[in-house]
């Protein structure tokens, strides 16, 4: 008889583990509460869906954040190739961009749900929608607690051999996910560990950055001092609140709630060394030796940013490049390479990419995605205490714990 499992959950992971269980023989079911799969999917990638990272494995961990060692078995059982050559192979081609960044080739996220809701309906997934998980069905057994399926919102009871609960975290609820399986999760006794918004952007106390609302800066390094500080190269942005881009967003995967506020960095010139942009300056300000240092700074920086230099350099706007000292000069230079702003604290859960926390990996076996608290039950995906940095590392690791969950489901646990 095949295997009955139920998959809580038609996001990322949730569709993952749903082929893999299918593709080892089971019946699956998948209870979705929302009325179509995926909606964090559609969303994701600004609506191109940065699918994976076309990286090698060993420099895939070094973006995990949280579960780099529990993700080993996860990971290299299905990497970034494994997943390119399925949605390749399924009609779904895709490309690389900068940074190994991997998307459908459509620039269409809808064209990575098809994939996945194909290969579902051709292994014969059944999949309901409209229908919320509210609680676990589990019983007492003689080798301890059992998940035997779920009762949904209605009462509706689902009978199953294995449950995986692939219901995604807390960020981004409007996508439906709303930490309905930590819950569930916690009610059959996992720990679950703290949970705040991680690849989220920051709220700045400087009025500064929110007058340059709409302004990106390409190319610029991001840094905070001490021995644990962030120190990365990339893009910003500035917002109405404060500062967001991708640089931002993984810096505040490296912060907790409790170190803010705190004062961060913007190289704006991190390619030329010292010496270098001093002569640069130099350059530039014996060019326009009768200019205003005001009106001087147009092939430095973008005009927006031209007023904020100008005010942080403790140079007189007015004054003619000619008179300016080499001491101010030098001040200059150093003010350029390390602009400071305080960020007062992280945006919240509905700007978030990831959830940081949930369901402790210490309840979970690493080899097979099963609870160590209850038999049959199974985890896939963002409802684990596991998160990553941006550039397509957290949907590889929905897709690979969906995958390792699946297989495992598909067999209570005991083969493969
Ligand atoms: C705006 C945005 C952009 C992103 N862009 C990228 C990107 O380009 N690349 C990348 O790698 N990552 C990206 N991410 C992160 C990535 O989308 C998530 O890490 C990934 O979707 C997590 O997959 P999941 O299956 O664990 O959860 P989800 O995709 O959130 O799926 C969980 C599903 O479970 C359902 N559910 C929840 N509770 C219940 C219940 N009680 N009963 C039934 N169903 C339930 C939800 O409705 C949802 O459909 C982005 C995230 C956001 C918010």
């Amino acid at each position: 008889m095949p295997a009955e499992v139920i998959v809580i959950g038609c996001g990322a992971s949730g569709m993952a583990a749903a082929i893999a269980a299918a593709r080892e023989g089971a019946h699956v079911t998948v209870l979705e509460k929302n009325d179509r799969a995926g909606k964090k999917v559609f969303i994701s990638g600004k609506g191109r869906c940065n699918v994976t990272n076309d990286c090698d494995t060993a420099d895939f961990f070094d973006h995990v954040m949280r579960g780099k060692k529990f993700l080993y078995s996860a990971v290299y059982g299905c990497d970034t190739a494994r997943v390119q050559r399925f949605f390749e192979e399924n009609g779904c081609p895709l490309k690389v961009e900068r940074g190994g960044r991997v998307f459908p080739v459509s620039d269409k996220s809808s064209d990575i749900i098809r994939t996945l809701l194909r290969q579902m309906e051709a292994l014969g997934v059944r999949i309901c929608f409209d229908t919320r998980a509210r609680r676990l069905r589990t019983e007492e057994t003689r080798e301890g607690v059992r998940a035997g399926g779920v009762i949904s919102d209605t009462g509706e009871a689902f009978f199953a051999d294995a449950v995986i609960l692939a219901t995604g975290g807390l960020s981004y609820p409007l996508t439906g996910a709303t930490g309905d399986g930590l819950r569930m999760a916690g009610e059959a006794g996992h720990k679950i560990t703290e949970c705040t918004p991680s690849l989220v952007p920051f709220e700045t106390k400087e009025a500064w950055c929110r007058d340059l609302q709409g302004l990106s800066l390409r190319n610029v390094r991001l840094y905070t001092e001490g021995k644990k500080g962030f120190d990365r190269q990339g893009e910003m942005l500035f917002t109405h609140f404060g500062v967001s881009g991708p640089l931002v967003l993984n810096a505040s995967a490296y912060v907790e709630d409790a170190r803010l506020p705190a004062t961060y960095y913007i190289d704006l010139k991190p390619g030329l060394d010292e010496v270098t942009l001093d002569k640069r300056l130099q350059r530039e300000f014996l060019l326009h030796g009768k200019k205003q240092f005001k009106n001087s700074l147009s092939s430095l920086f973008p005009a927006r940013l031209i007023p904020v230099m100008v005010g942080l350099s403790q140079i007189e706007k007015e004054k003619s490049c000619a008179r300016i000292t080499a001491e101010e000069r030098k001040r200059f230079a150093a003010r350029i390479r390390k602009v400071p702003f305080t960020v007062s604290k992280k945006r919240g859960w509905d700007e978030a990419i990831v959830t940081r926390g949930g369901v402790s990996t210490a309840d979970i076996d690493p080899s097979t995605m099963a609870s160590r608290r209850c038999r049959g039950l199974y985890f896939a995906g963002e409802v684990m205490d596991v998160d990553a940095l941006t550039g397509g590392f957290n949907l590889q690791i929905a897709w690979s714990t969906g995958v390792l969950a699946g297989r495992h489901a598909a067999h209570g646990g005991s083969v493969v």
